[in-house]
């Protein structure tokens, strides 16, 4: 199936929305800074996205790009490690959305759940365009254009993964039948020596004749492990294995992101559009006045009266951010009347406030430098560029519309 690169490789992108807050860091960036360790990273701006739903109000995206990726950056995404650039400055996207849209049937995409739910949901914008019917379509050649073998979502959104790996399906079946497949596949088996050939053609048989799918993992990783064969050898084999032909873009497989709830400041899940957010390199200041006249549990009208954690949103902060010791204080201070709701917020905010007092830092360099993000994405856009450029080479040709 996939390649050495597509197994290591790890892709992610954001809507350009502007500056963003703790929602976004516990929901989704402190994933990627992980990642970046353990894969190969692309993360993307979603620009072409973004006009999906707002094309009629493109004007802020420039800027929400570049304070978006001052977040990323301040949240710890490393250029050195991962590669950040924006979706629309890497023109392959579009082409491989183009020549995967000819051969994706209409059904499939009005079938993505999201298609209808976001068209009820957002009813004061007409979505019905044959931009947001595809959109689904360009998030999987935005996968597929970087081979990348793992996409973090959420539970919720495997779906979209699914879609990703028919497509990819339907295009291998289709254009993955070179002429002489069978030999050339045989050729590669030969280049790979004796030993490690006989080792191959028995896997195979064993998968092939018995469906035996542990000889098929057995297989793919002897084929990973190769040196002595070329990438499209070993896409020629991965296919040949599974009795296909080669396989030109590998399926995606959904890397499951545990679900992090970030409550707001009204308790109700984090967003801008509930007005409830703090920023990302929000000032201390700022943050202290928010958490202090934040909400509580309505019932505790005096500083006698006893309260109910479940009741109050700073308890889902504190669920967050507090050690156990802090939480037993705060529940049993609560509840006996013995500490006050300002007491209670303090830890809370100090926090947030050390939580975020590195990324602050880290953004300082980049915000007084606005030359140094625009060079960091040049970089990101030039090296995404190339691997997505070897990919369209190899769609062309397999498609017959290599000219040269
Ligand atoms: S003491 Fe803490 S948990 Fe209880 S109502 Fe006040 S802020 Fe909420």
């Amino acid at each position: 199936m996939a390649s050495v690169d597509s197994q290591r490789r790890v892709l992610s992108g954001m809507r350009p929305t502007g500056k963003l807050h703790l929602g976004h860091y516990h929901g989704v960036l402190k994933n990627w800074v992980q990642l970046q360790h353990e894969y190969e990273c692309f993360f993307f701006v979603a620009d072409w996205h973004a006009l999906t739903t707002h094309y009629e109000t493109p004007y802020d995206i420039e800027q929400s790009v570049w304070e978006m990726v001052i977040d990323w950056l301040a949240a710890g995404i490393n250029p050195g490690s991962a590669t950040m650039f924006v979706q629309s400055r890497v023109p392959e996207h579009a082409e491989l959305h183009l020549l995967l849209s000819m051969i994706t049937p209409l059904g499939w995409l009005e079938r993505v759940p999201t298609y209808k739910d976001q068209q009820e949901k957002l009813k004061e914008r007409d979505l019905a365009t044959y931009g947001f019917l595809g959109y689904p379509l360009l998030q999987s050649a935005d996968i597929l254009v970087y081979r990348a073998g793992w996409v973090p979502v959420g539970a919720d959104q495997v779906s979209h993964i699914e879609m990703t790996r028919e497509v990819a399906r339907r295009f291998n079946h289709l254009y993955g039948r070179e002429p002489g497949f069978e030999e050339q596949a045989e050729a590669a088996i030969k280049r790979m020596g004796k030993k490690t050939a006989k080792l191959y053609e028995s896997l195979r048989k064993r998968y092939l004749e018995q469906g035996d799918g542990e000889a098929l993992e057995t297989a793919r990783a002897l084929l990973r492990d190769q040196q002595n064969i070329s990438l499209g050898d070993r896409e020629r084999l991965y296919g040949f294995l599974e009795g296909g032909g080669k396989v030109i873009l590998p399926e995606p497989q959904p890397l499951l992101t545990p679900e992090a709830k970030m409550p707001g400041l009204d308790g109700q899940k984090m967003s801008k559009s509930y007005g409830n957010t703090i920023g990302l390199r929000e000032d201390a200041d700022s943050i202290s006045e928010k958490i202090r006249t934040m909400q509580t549990d309505p019932q505790r009208v005096r500083r006698t009266d006893p309260g109910d954690p479940d009741k109050c949103p700073v308890w889902q902060l504190h669920q967050v951010y507090s050690d156990e010791a802090t939480k037993s204080w705060a529940q049993q201070g609560c509840r006996s009347a013995g500490i006050g709701c300002i007491e209670c917020k303090k830890p809370v905010a100090d926090a947030i406030i050390e939580e975020q007092r590195p990324m602050r830092e880290r953004a300082k360099r980049y915000e007084e430098d606005p030359g140094l993000v625009r060079s960091i994405i040049a970089e990101g856009c030039d090296h995404a560029r190339d691997a997505a450029k070897a990919t369209l080479e190899e769609v062309r040709s397999a498609i017959g519309l290599a000219y040269d």
